[in-house]
């Protein structure tokens, strides 16, 4: 079975009895929340300035407080997996004395989003973070923390609204606090997602085009392997710095600008060493395969959609080299069940979860057939196509 996604309703209502614990009987006046994200297709395409193919999911991480008297803020998670402590007193960023990243890492992301916030000076503040996102399992919960936390800012301190930049601060926030060189994907459809649609984002223009995903006879399941191998951030910056080398070399802005014909000129692969050069044929490889991916999605062509989901998985694990053995064994049990389109990991890698495009009525035995082949103990979520941030009235 699926695992069940607590309500909208349910987190405000924990996060307002967390409040209350923590900071006396007064109830919270302010909420806001915003979506994890799973990517059906593009991946490590969106650092190199191409296109993804992400949904915004129903798992939500909520933000509740009010404002308070004085030139602090303290901000509890719930969050059991995030580090200790779980309450911390920051004093507010003003203009030239920024909040250094540190110890509790989980502060950092908040931290980064108050630095990075659009309108100075905020007021003090007290806030709860409650979240469904599983943390670090590669369905953004470090994004849906940012972008739900700048949207609760905003309740506190308005901004000029602009969600383009709204999202751009939330990735600034992740490089220079948590210290990810993330792409913008994570934040951009956090902030932007759409209810029954996945969106196919430019990452060079920032601009998305909805995609419906409103076929009631098809489902998208995630599998969450639970492994996440150290490897993951370290290989990240690696990869990333590759990718500029490779289109240093090919003498591009970046990998966006190159084709296959420009990596397999023979001035080219007089230059690459075999693991630059494979790594670009990944990005090069995956950008097209994506805006295939979104026609084929477009015309109900599912076959042809899972055939490229499949291909990126194996272009992810042979030529970019950031799969695992749990996570191609999940592809591989997924496809062994009838009605199963097509499969593959998504997110970062080394670690985290599958995504898998199959007919409903296969739902069941897709389940069933992964959790006798793979070894570890996986979890599943239907991925509903949902809406992006938003502030929520506390009744
Ligand atoms: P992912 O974004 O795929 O879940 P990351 O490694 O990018 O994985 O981000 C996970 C980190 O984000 C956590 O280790 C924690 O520091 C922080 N984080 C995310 N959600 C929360 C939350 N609700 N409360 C506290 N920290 C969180
Ligand atoms: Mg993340």
């Amino acid at each position: 079975m699926a695992s069940p996604v607590p309500s909208l309703g349910q987190l405000v209502s924990d996060a307002i009895c967390l409040f209350k614990k923590n900071f006396g009987d007064e109830a919270p006046k302010i909420a806001a929340c915003a979506p994890g994200r799973v990517n059906l297709i593009g991946e490590h395409t969106d650092y190199n300035q191409g296109y993804v193919l992400p949904m915004a999911l129903s798992l939500v991480t909520v933000v509740v407080g009010s404002a308070s008297s004085g030139q602090e803020a303290t901000i509890v998670t719930a969050s059991e997996e995030a580090d200790e402590p779980r309450k911390v007193d920051l004093t507010l960023p003003v203009e030239g004395f920024p909040l250094s990243p540190g110890l509790p890492h989980w502060a950092n992301y908040v931290k980064g989003v108050m630095d990075h916030y659009r309108a100075c000076p905020l007021p003090g503040f007290r806030a709860v973070v409650v979240s469904s996102v599983p943390l670090g399992s590669g369905l953004s919960s470090s994004a849906s923390l940012e972008v739900a936390f700048y949207t609760f800012l905003q309740q506190l301190r308005p901004d000029d609204g602009d969600n383009l930049s709204k999202a751009i601060a939330c990735q600034q926030a992740e490089h220079t606090h948590a210290g990810v060189p993330c792409g913008i994907m994570d934040q951009l459809v956090s902030v932007l997602g759409m209810e029954g649609h996945a969106l196919l984002i430019d990452c060079r223009s920032l601009e998305s085009i909805p995609v419906p995903l409103t076929d009631a006879g098809l489902v998208f399941l995630i599998t969450n392997s639970n492994v996440k191998h150290s490897l993951a951030s370290s290989e990240y910056a690696l990869r990333r710095a590759q990718c500029e080398k490779a289109a240093s070399i090919l003498r591009k802005p970046s990998l966006r600008d190159a084709t296959m014909n420009d990596l397999e000129a023979q001035e080219s692969r007089a230059q690459l060493d075999d693991v630059t050069y494979r790594r670009a044929c990944h990005v090069i490889g995956e950008i097209c395969r994506t805006l295939k991916a979104a026609e084929s999605l477009k015309r109900g062509a599912y076959q042809e959609f899972g055939k490229l989901m499949v291909e990126s998985h194996n272009s992810l694990r042979d030529l970019y080299e950031v799969s695992c053995k749990d996570l191609d064994d999940l592809v591989c049990a997924a496809m062994e069940v009838e009605g199963v389109f097509g499969s593959r990991m998504t997110g970062g890698g080394f670690g985290g979860c599958t995504i898998t495009l199959l007919k409903d009525h296969a739902i069941d035995r897709t389940i069933q057939n992964i959790q006798e082949r793979y070894s570890g103990t996986p979890t599943f979520y239907v991925a509903t196509p949902s809406e992006g941030a938003r502030a929520l009235k506390l009744s």
